[in-house]
Protein backbone atom coordinates (compact mmCIF):
# COMPACT_ATOMS: atom_id res chain seq x y z
CA UNK A 1 0.00 0.00 0.00
CA UNK A 2 1.20 3.61 -0.54
CA UNK A 3 3.24 4.72 2.40
CA UNK A 4 -0.04 7.47 3.20
CA UNK A 5 -2.27 4.63 3.25
CA UNK A 6 0.09 2.88 5.74
CA UNK A 7 0.18 6.09 7.94
CA UNK A 8 -3.14 6.28 8.04
CA UNK A 9 -4.39 2.75 9.32
CA UNK A 10 -1.54 3.02 11.64
CA UNK A 11 -2.57 6.77 13.18
CA UNK A 12 -6.02 5.62 13.56
CA UNK A 13 -5.68 2.65 15.36
CA UNK A 14 -3.00 4.16 17.99
CA UNK A 15 -4.73 6.95 18.21
CA UNK A 16 -8.37 5.49 18.73
CA UNK A 17 -6.63 2.73 21.42
CA UNK A 18 -4.49 5.05 23.84
CA UNK A 19 -3.52 8.02 25.50
CA UNK A 20 -0.49 8.67 24.26
CA UNK A 21 0.92 11.97 26.08
CA UNK A 22 3.19 12.40 28.65
CA UNK A 23 5.90 10.91 30.85
CA UNK A 24 4.45 7.43 31.05
CA UNK A 25 3.23 7.54 27.31
CA UNK A 26 5.29 8.12 24.22
CA UNK A 27 5.64 11.81 23.74
CA UNK A 28 4.63 14.94 25.37
CA UNK A 29 3.16 18.46 23.73
CA UNK A 30 3.86 21.75 24.83
CA UNK A 31 0.62 21.99 26.70
CA UNK A 32 1.58 19.27 28.74
CA UNK A 33 4.79 20.94 29.46
CA UNK A 34 3.49 24.37 30.84
CA UNK A 35 0.10 25.84 31.83
CA UNK A 36 2.04 28.72 29.86
CA UNK A 37 1.56 27.68 26.19
CA UNK A 38 -2.43 27.24 26.27
CA UNK A 39 -2.50 30.55 28.41
CA UNK A 40 -0.52 32.37 25.32
CA UNK A 41 -2.92 30.82 22.96
CA UNK A 42 -5.60 32.27 24.62
CA UNK A 43 -4.42 35.11 24.75
CA UNK A 44 -3.98 34.90 21.02
CA UNK A 45 -7.43 33.71 20.88
CA UNK A 46 -8.76 36.82 22.73
CA UNK A 47 -7.02 39.29 20.95
CA UNK A 48 -8.33 37.92 17.36
CA UNK A 49 -12.37 37.64 18.96
CA UNK A 50 -11.86 41.77 19.78
CA UNK A 51 -10.01 42.06 16.49
CA UNK A 52 -13.33 41.34 14.61
CA UNK A 53 -15.29 43.41 17.02
CA UNK A 54 -16.24 40.87 19.84
CA UNK A 55 -18.89 38.66 17.59
CA UNK A 56 -21.72 37.82 20.51
CA UNK A 57 -21.16 34.30 18.80
CA UNK A 58 -18.26 32.62 17.56
CA UNK A 59 -17.17 29.22 17.09
CA UNK A 60 -13.72 28.30 19.13
CA UNK A 61 -12.38 25.18 17.40
CA UNK A 62 -9.51 23.03 18.59
CA UNK A 63 -7.90 20.44 16.07
CA UNK A 64 -6.59 17.12 17.89
CA UNK A 65 -6.99 18.94 21.69
CA UNK A 66 -4.94 15.49 23.02
CA UNK A 67 -5.85 15.19 26.55
CA UNK A 68 -8.08 18.94 26.46
CA UNK A 69 -5.37 20.34 28.66
CA UNK A 70 -4.60 23.42 25.83
CA UNK A 71 -8.16 24.50 25.86
CA UNK A 72 -8.76 24.24 29.42
CA UNK A 73 -5.53 27.15 30.08
CA UNK A 74 -6.89 28.81 27.29
CA UNK A 75 -10.58 28.98 28.73
CA UNK A 76 -9.28 29.62 32.09
CA UNK A 77 -6.85 32.81 31.29
CA UNK A 78 -9.89 34.00 28.91
CA UNK A 79 -12.18 34.43 31.70
CA UNK A 80 -10.65 37.84 32.29
CA UNK A 81 -11.78 38.75 28.80
CA UNK A 82 -15.39 40.13 29.39
CA UNK A 83 -17.93 38.24 26.93
CA UNK A 84 -15.36 35.86 25.67
CA UNK A 85 -16.71 32.63 27.48
CA UNK A 86 -20.68 33.40 26.60
CA UNK A 87 -19.58 33.99 22.80
CA UNK A 88 -17.87 30.99 22.06
CA UNK A 89 -19.16 27.77 20.82
CA UNK A 90 -16.32 25.22 21.78
CA UNK A 91 -16.01 22.49 19.30
CA UNK A 92 -13.45 19.69 19.06
CA UNK A 93 -12.14 17.95 16.38
CA UNK A 94 -11.02 14.56 17.47
CA UNK A 95 -11.88 11.15 16.09
CA UNK A 96 -10.00 8.94 19.34
CA UNK A 97 -12.88 7.71 21.74
CA UNK A 98 -10.18 7.07 24.36
CA UNK A 99 -9.10 10.85 24.16
CA UNK A 100 -12.61 12.44 24.20
CA UNK A 101 -12.91 10.93 27.11
CA UNK A 102 -9.97 12.62 28.72
CA UNK A 103 -11.18 16.02 27.00
CA UNK A 104 -14.76 15.73 28.31
CA UNK A 105 -13.21 15.13 32.02
CA UNK A 106 -10.69 18.20 31.59
CA UNK A 107 -13.73 20.14 30.31
CA UNK A 108 -16.52 19.31 32.27
CA UNK A 109 -16.98 22.90 33.32
CA UNK A 110 -17.45 23.57 29.83
CA UNK A 111 -20.19 23.50 27.45
CA UNK A 112 -18.23 21.27 24.54
CA UNK A 113 -19.31 19.91 21.50
CA UNK A 114 -17.33 17.40 19.61
CA UNK A 115 -17.03 16.46 15.58
CA UNK A 116 -15.26 13.82 13.28
CA UNK A 117 -14.67 16.48 9.90
CA UNK A 118 -14.00 19.42 8.80
CA UNK A 119 -17.39 19.19 7.20
CA UNK A 120 -19.35 19.37 10.16
CA UNK A 121 -18.19 22.96 11.10
CA UNK A 122 -19.85 24.04 7.92
CA UNK A 123 -23.38 24.55 9.15
CA UNK A 124 -22.16 26.51 12.32
CA UNK A 125 -22.35 30.24 11.03
CA UNK A 126 -20.45 32.52 13.15
CA UNK A 127 -17.05 34.01 13.09
CA UNK A 128 -14.38 30.87 13.43
CA UNK A 129 -11.12 31.01 15.50
CA UNK A 130 -9.26 27.56 15.33
CA UNK A 131 -5.84 26.44 16.97
CA UNK A 132 -4.30 23.37 16.25
CA UNK A 133 -1.02 22.50 18.15
CA UNK A 134 0.49 19.17 16.97
CA UNK A 135 -2.33 17.90 14.38
CA UNK A 136 -0.98 18.20 10.90
CA UNK A 137 1.91 16.49 11.47
CA UNK A 138 -0.24 12.78 12.04
CA UNK A 139 -1.79 13.46 8.66
CA UNK A 140 -0.64 11.48 6.46
CA UNK A 141 2.59 12.01 3.96
CA UNK A 142 3.72 10.50 0.33
CA UNK A 143 6.96 9.50 -0.49
CA UNK A 144 8.71 8.65 -3.83
CA UNK A 145 12.27 7.22 -4.88
CA UNK A 146 13.51 8.65 -8.10
CA UNK A 147 10.28 9.69 -9.53
CA UNK A 148 8.34 6.22 -7.96
CA UNK A 149 5.85 6.13 -5.14
CA UNK A 150 6.77 4.55 -2.37
CA UNK A 151 4.82 1.71 -0.80
CA UNK A 152 4.72 -0.99 2.04
CA UNK A 153 4.88 -4.33 1.20
CA UNK A 154 4.77 -7.17 3.23
CA UNK A 155 6.89 -9.60 1.62
CA UNK A 156 9.51 -12.79 3.32
CA UNK A 157 7.72 -12.31 6.48
CA UNK A 158 8.67 -8.30 7.07
CA UNK A 159 6.80 -4.84 5.96
CA UNK A 160 9.52 -3.33 3.69
CA UNK A 161 9.59 -0.18 1.35
CA UNK A 162 9.69 -0.52 -2.40
CA UNK A 163 11.46 0.75 -4.12
CA UNK A 164 14.06 0.78 -2.14
CA UNK A 165 16.70 3.85 -1.81
CA UNK A 166 16.90 7.38 -1.00
CA UNK A 167 13.46 9.22 -0.69
CA UNK A 168 14.15 12.22 -3.43
CA UNK A 169 10.35 13.51 -2.40
CA UNK A 170 8.00 13.75 -0.04
CA UNK A 171 4.69 15.61 -0.36
CA UNK A 172 1.57 15.78 1.94
CA UNK A 173 -1.48 15.37 -0.04
CA UNK A 174 -4.24 15.00 2.74
CA UNK A 175 -2.61 17.54 4.91
CA UNK A 176 -2.73 20.36 2.11
CA UNK A 177 -6.44 18.92 1.14
CA UNK A 178 -7.23 19.99 4.72
CA UNK A 179 -5.49 22.85 4.59
CA UNK A 180 -7.33 24.10 1.39
CA UNK A 181 -10.62 23.17 3.25
CA UNK A 182 -9.71 25.01 6.48
CA UNK A 183 -9.15 28.46 4.10
CA UNK A 184 -12.26 28.02 2.52
CA UNK A 185 -13.99 27.87 5.97
CA UNK A 186 -12.20 30.90 7.27
CA UNK A 187 -13.08 33.16 4.29
CA UNK A 188 -16.55 32.09 4.31
CA UNK A 189 -17.09 32.79 8.43
CA UNK A 190 -14.40 34.96 8.40
CA UNK A 191 -12.15 34.68 11.35
CA UNK A 192 -8.28 33.30 12.02
CA UNK A 193 -6.46 29.73 12.24
CA UNK A 194 -2.98 29.28 14.38
CA UNK A 195 -1.48 26.28 13.21
CA UNK A 196 1.40 25.27 15.89
CA UNK A 197 3.75 22.29 14.86
CA UNK A 198 7.14 21.12 14.24
CA UNK A 199 8.72 21.65 10.39
CA UNK A 200 10.51 23.36 8.26
CA UNK A 201 9.91 26.69 5.53
CA UNK A 202 12.97 25.16 3.05
CA UNK A 203 14.66 21.43 3.01
CA UNK A 204 12.57 18.53 4.34
CA UNK A 205 13.66 15.70 2.62
CA UNK A 206 12.56 12.22 4.44
CA UNK A 207 10.78 13.11 7.56
CA UNK A 208 8.93 10.24 7.96
CA UNK A 209 9.46 9.17 11.72
CA UNK A 210 7.95 6.90 13.95
CA UNK A 211 8.19 7.90 17.93
CA UNK A 212 7.70 5.06 21.13
CA UNK A 213 7.86 6.13 24.66
CA UNK A 214 9.86 9.23 23.62
CA UNK A 215 12.44 7.41 21.53
CA UNK A 216 12.99 6.57 17.46
CA UNK A 217 11.35 3.44 16.58
CA UNK A 218 11.38 2.12 13.04
CA UNK A 219 8.07 2.95 11.35
CA UNK A 220 7.68 -0.35 9.90
CA UNK A 221 7.73 -2.33 13.21
CA UNK A 222 5.03 -3.48 15.56
CA UNK A 223 2.58 -1.09 13.16
CA UNK A 224 -0.49 1.15 15.37
CA UNK A 225 1.75 1.07 18.34
CA UNK A 226 3.75 4.12 17.57
CA UNK A 227 3.25 7.61 16.87
CA UNK A 228 4.21 8.02 13.28
CA UNK A 229 4.48 11.69 12.44
CA UNK A 230 5.97 13.58 9.53
CA UNK A 231 7.42 17.53 9.29
CA UNK A 232 4.83 20.18 8.24
CA UNK A 233 6.12 21.84 5.28
CA UNK A 234 4.76 25.59 6.47
CA UNK A 235 5.72 26.89 2.75
CA UNK A 236 3.16 24.65 1.45
CA UNK A 237 0.78 26.07 3.87
CA UNK A 238 1.54 29.61 3.49
CA UNK A 239 1.34 29.39 -0.27
CA UNK A 240 -1.97 27.07 -0.20
CA UNK A 241 -3.76 30.32 2.33
CA UNK A 242 -2.31 32.86 0.16
CA UNK A 243 -3.78 30.94 -3.17
CA UNK A 244 -7.67 31.27 -1.49
CA UNK A 245 -7.32 35.06 -0.61
CA UNK A 246 -6.24 34.47 3.31
CA UNK A 247 -3.83 36.92 4.87
CA UNK A 248 -0.76 34.85 6.20
CA UNK A 249 1.26 35.98 9.00
CA UNK A 250 4.43 33.75 9.44
CA UNK A 251 5.28 31.32 10.06
CA UNK A 252 7.52 32.40 13.00
CA UNK A 253 9.72 30.54 15.55
CA UNK A 254 7.16 28.94 18.34
CA UNK A 255 10.20 30.59 21.13
CA UNK A 256 10.05 33.95 19.33
CA UNK A 257 6.02 33.62 18.98
CA UNK A 258 5.62 33.02 22.45
CA UNK A 259 8.00 35.57 24.07
CA UNK A 260 6.01 38.20 21.66
CA UNK A 261 2.97 37.07 23.21
CA UNK A 262 4.32 37.81 26.67
CA UNK A 263 5.30 34.00 28.29
CA UNK A 264 8.53 35.75 30.10
CA UNK A 265 5.91 37.93 31.68
CA UNK A 266 3.92 35.01 32.55
CA UNK A 267 6.55 33.28 33.86
CA UNK A 268 7.79 35.88 36.36
CA UNK A 269 4.07 36.16 37.65
CA UNK A 270 3.70 32.80 38.09
CA UNK A 271 7.17 32.67 39.77
CA UNK A 272 6.05 35.28 42.71
CA UNK A 273 4.03 32.62 44.32
CA UNK A 274 6.28 29.77 43.79
CA UNK A 275 8.87 28.05 46.16
CA UNK A 276 12.75 27.54 45.09
CA UNK A 277 11.50 24.21 43.58
CA UNK A 278 8.57 25.61 41.60
CA UNK A 279 10.32 28.59 40.01
CA UNK A 280 13.00 26.04 38.67
CA UNK A 281 10.51 24.38 37.42
CA UNK A 282 9.15 27.22 35.60
CA UNK A 283 12.82 27.96 34.18
CA UNK A 284 12.85 24.97 32.88
CA UNK A 285 9.73 24.56 30.91
CA UNK A 286 10.39 28.67 29.85
CA UNK A 287 13.28 27.25 28.07
CA UNK A 288 11.79 23.99 26.54
CA UNK A 289 9.20 25.83 24.84
CA UNK A 290 11.28 28.30 23.82
CA UNK A 291 14.82 27.53 23.86
CA UNK A 292 16.15 27.69 20.17
CA UNK A 293 17.69 24.15 21.33
CA UNK A 294 14.46 22.81 22.43
CA UNK A 295 10.95 23.69 20.65
CA UNK A 296 11.83 27.16 20.03
CA UNK A 297 12.90 26.82 16.52
CA UNK A 298 12.09 23.78 15.39
CA UNK A 299 8.48 24.36 16.23
CA UNK A 300 6.92 26.82 14.08
CA UNK A 301 3.56 28.82 13.96
CA UNK A 302 1.70 30.39 11.22
CA UNK A 303 -1.38 32.95 11.75
CA UNK A 304 -4.40 32.53 9.09
CA UNK A 305 -6.66 35.76 9.02
CA UNK A 306 -9.76 36.63 6.59
N1 LIG B 1 -2.92 19.02 20.46
C1 LIG B 1 -2.65 18.06 21.51
C2 LIG B 1 -2.49 16.61 21.03
C3 LIG B 1 -1.55 16.35 19.89
S1 LIG B 1 -1.56 14.62 19.44
C4 LIG B 1 -1.45 18.51 22.32
O1 LIG B 1 -0.78 19.43 21.88
O2 LIG B 1 -1.20 17.93 23.37
C5 LIG B 1 -2.58 14.60 17.98
C6 LIG B 1 -4.06 14.80 18.22
O3 LIG B 1 -4.75 14.78 16.95
C7 LIG B 1 -4.75 13.74 19.06
O4 LIG B 1 -5.77 14.33 19.80
C8 LIG B 1 -5.30 12.80 17.99
O5 LIG B 1 -6.32 11.94 18.46
C9 LIG B 1 -5.77 13.78 16.95
N2 LIG B 1 -5.84 13.25 15.58
C10 LIG B 1 -4.85 12.63 14.91
N3 LIG B 1 -5.24 12.32 13.66
C11 LIG B 1 -6.50 12.78 13.54
C12 LIG B 1 -7.46 12.78 12.48
N4 LIG B 1 -7.19 12.27 11.30
N5 LIG B 1 -8.67 13.36 12.72
C13 LIG B 1 -8.95 13.90 13.92
N6 LIG B 1 -8.08 13.93 14.96
C14 LIG B 1 -6.90 13.37 14.77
Amino acid sequence: MPLGRYMEICNAHYYAARDPLGAAGDFTTAPEISQMFGEMIGTWCADRWLQIGSPEEFTLLECGPGRGTLMADLLRITKAIPGFHEAARIVLLETSPVLREKQRAALRDHKVQWVDDLKDVEALNAPLIVIANEFLDALPVEQEVSGAQRVVKFEDGALGYHPSGKVTKEYAPVREAWTVRLCNLLKDKRGAALIIDYGYEKGGGDTFQAVQKHEFVDPLTAPGTADLTAHVDFAALRDIAKSVGIDVLGPAGQGRFLHDLGIGLRAAQLAKNANTEQCQALDAALHRLCGHDQMGHLFKVVQFTA
